[in-house]
């Protein structure tokens, strides 16, 4: 494709709500653009929009007269580094459930789990995550986990589980998933109890039990110098710690 030009557009109005969003996911996809639209907490749509110049004026006189789905009342735009992404999405929608648990096994871990296509993709982290985002946490990838598994908290033979953190999570980054995984890098933002904001997972070795860094990223929810599992070894869903599920 033949990138020639990229673009933020700010469109202020009356733009809350999924279906202008959506009209703008549909139309950029017809015209080939790449980027992403956003709702935003103060009530303004966000674009970034990449591709041939032609494309995106025809997306820009969409957003400045749009149908009968918005009023808009104004439209800033502003002439951005082309970034290279390859899909046009809207950001700040969930793609499903996310669960940490506590795992007292032959090795004490915390199992990171993603849902992914109906299935929660899983790594094996022995430190647990960290809001601090020049902590990088080894994640060694394991096997798939069904969903009816993300509730489940108590002894196993052996150890036991608890429900570390849990809640919803956004795909991010350039790239589609479940392709961002099999690539090796992929972004997502959490909203849990415990975590949230922005996170990434790179691979550093392939094939069987690869190795994944899991790495907090900048932003508004970082919070350097601390540990979060430390700080807050509860159960988000009874309370107790999981040293209290194997001693009671
Ligand atoms: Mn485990």
């Amino acid at each position: 494709m033949a990138v020639t030009e990229a673009i933020r557009a700010v469109v202020r109005g009356d733009v809350n709500g999924a279906d202008f969003r959506d009209a703008i996911v549909k139309r950029s996809r017809q015209l080939t653009l790449m980027g992403w639209v956003r709702n935003d907490e103060d009530g303004v749509l966000r674009i970034h929009a990449e591709g041939e110049r032609r494309a995106v004026a025809e997306l820009v006189a969409f957003l400045r007269d749009p149908p009968s789905l918005a009023r808009v009342t104004g439209v800033e735009l502003s002439q951005v580094k082309v970034e290279g992404h390859e899909q046009f999405v809207a950001r700040g929608v969930s793609a499903g459930a996310f669960v940490v648990q506590e795992h007292a096994a032959t090795a004490h871990h915390f199992d990171l789990r993603l849902e992914v296509e109906g299935v929660m993709r899983s790594w094996a982290v022995p430190k647990g995550p960290s809001l601090d985002p020049a902590v990088k946490r080894l994640a060694v990838e394991v096997e798939d986990h069904s969903k009816e598994h993300n509730s489940f908290e108590g002894r196993t033979d052996g150890g036991g589980v608890i429900v570390w953190d849990r809640g919803t999570y956004e795909q991010g980054g350039r790239v589609p998933w479940p392709e961002a995984l099999t690539r090796g890098h992929a972004v997502f933002v959490l909203h849990g109890e415990k975590l949230h904001g922005g996170f990434a997972l790179q691979r550093t070795r392939a094939g069987d039990k690869a190795q994944w860094l899991l790495i907090k990223r900048q932003d508004d929810e970082a919070r350097p110098g601390s540990d979060v599992v430390v700080e807050r070894p509860e159960s988000v869903v009874s309370g107790r710690t999981l040293d209290e599920i194997l001693g009671g």
